[in-house]
């Protein structure tokens, strides 16, 4: 995999990071080094579309069998999941498997057939966000930048260097509270665009393209179902964002390595009922549930105040080996 990293960086598809910005509601500016990992790995920014290529080619390199589809339901025989059913190139087809994991992000199908209605993601665990990107925007290079004011707390907006002056932007925002104050995503994004900060670093024509909006579970939402008869969830369709980051890659990662691990022991026992794959569900919360509980308590108890962040911000900008620290534990 890290051979198709660096084959994706060279070919400009990554762009190296070094630091990161975050920005207090008064303005107080955190700076924060990125540290190399063990083995000396960087840290990039990587567009979606070469991110996903990158994985899948490793996919495929290791076995897989990629196929195009549209799953439109998982295909049930006696209460238990038998495979599903999809549109591929126009006419509906059945793939029978021994079982099915569901990878198929926040809006999966197989989750809504699966999950009970009364477990479903509540508002306080859910967030929206906008992304865009701008071309002729001056950039800290391969710093990302992180600005929490007001009017978005509890979240955040960002910009996410992609290559000189062209930079992913955007801003997210706990559904409850978004949905309280009757907020507007495309509003925000305009009154973000407009700071005086950001106002300044706009070059004169500059565009704006491909603004998208989506919606994000976060993992801190407790006792959801995530296994099943023949099937169980990971990534975006389980619900495993980070709370306080909105990050959820590594994680999808994560319950993707442990998803592998559960079906394969399942299907050398030859049984793959919910109660021979609900392991799953205590390695998910083993590997990721204390880092949700307490992301989530800084979302709730920190982010809900503006004047926190702003002292917090302050504090951490004059002792640089508690912002590591503190960074490294989000
Ligand atoms: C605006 C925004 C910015 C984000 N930024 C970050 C970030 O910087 N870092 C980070 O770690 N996380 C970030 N996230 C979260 C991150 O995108 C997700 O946590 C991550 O993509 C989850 O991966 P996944 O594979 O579970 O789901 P997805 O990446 O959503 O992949 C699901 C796949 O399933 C396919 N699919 C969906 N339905 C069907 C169907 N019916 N049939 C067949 N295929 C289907 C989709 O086409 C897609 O390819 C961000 C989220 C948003 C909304």
């Amino acid at each position: 995999m890290k051979d198709q990293i660096l084959a994706a960086r060279d070919r400009g598809e990554f762009y190296r990071l070094d630091g990161m910005r975050l920005v207090s509601p008064s303005g107080h500016t955190l700076h924060a080094d990125f540290h190399r990992g063990p083995n000396d790995e960087e840290s990039y920014v990587a567009p979606r579309l070469f991110l996903d290529a990158t994985i899948q080619q490793h996919a495929i390199e290791c076995g897989a069998c990629f196929r195009q589809a549209e799953v439109k339901e998982p295909l049930l025989e006696d209460g238990r999941v038998a495979g599903v059913v999809a549109r591929e190139n126009g006419t509906t087809r059945t793939y029978r498997a021994p079982v099915v994991i569901g990878a198929d992000g926040v809006t999966s199908v197989i989750m809504r057939h699966l999950r009970p209605e009364a477990e479903q993601h509540r508002d306080t665990h859910r967030a929206v966000a906008l992304r865009a990107y701008v071309e002729g925007l001056e950039l800290f290079p391969h710093k990302v930048e992180f600005f929490l004011y007001d009017e978005v707390l509890p979240g955040y907006a960002w910009i996410f260097p992609a290559r000189d002056k062209v930079a992913n932007i955007g801003l997210g925002m706990r559904l409850d509270v978004f949905r309280r104050h009757k907020r507007n995503l495309n509003q925000m994004l305009h009154d973000f665009l407009a700071m005086p900060d950001i106002r300044a670093r706009l070059t004169n024509g500059h565009t704006l393209r491909d603004v998208a909006t989506w919606q994000l579970n976060f993992g801190s939402q407790e006792r959801l179902q995530h296994t099943f008869d023949g099937a169980l969830l990971v990534g975006d369709a389980a619900g495993f964002i980070n709370p306080l980051t909105g990050g959820g890659i590594h994680n999808a990662l994560i319950s993707g390595v442990l998803a592998a691990q559960t079906v394969d022991e399942a299907l050398r026992r030859g049984d793959v009922s919910r109660e021979s794959l609900c392991v799953y569900e205590q390695r998910c919360d083993e590997a990721m549930w204390s880092g949700m509980r307490r992301s989530f308590f800084y979302q709730r108890f920190l982010l809900n105040y503006p004047t926190l962040v702003d002292w917090l911000i302050r504090f951490l900008g004059r002792h640089g080996g508690v912002a590591k620290t503190f960074v490294s534990k989000l």
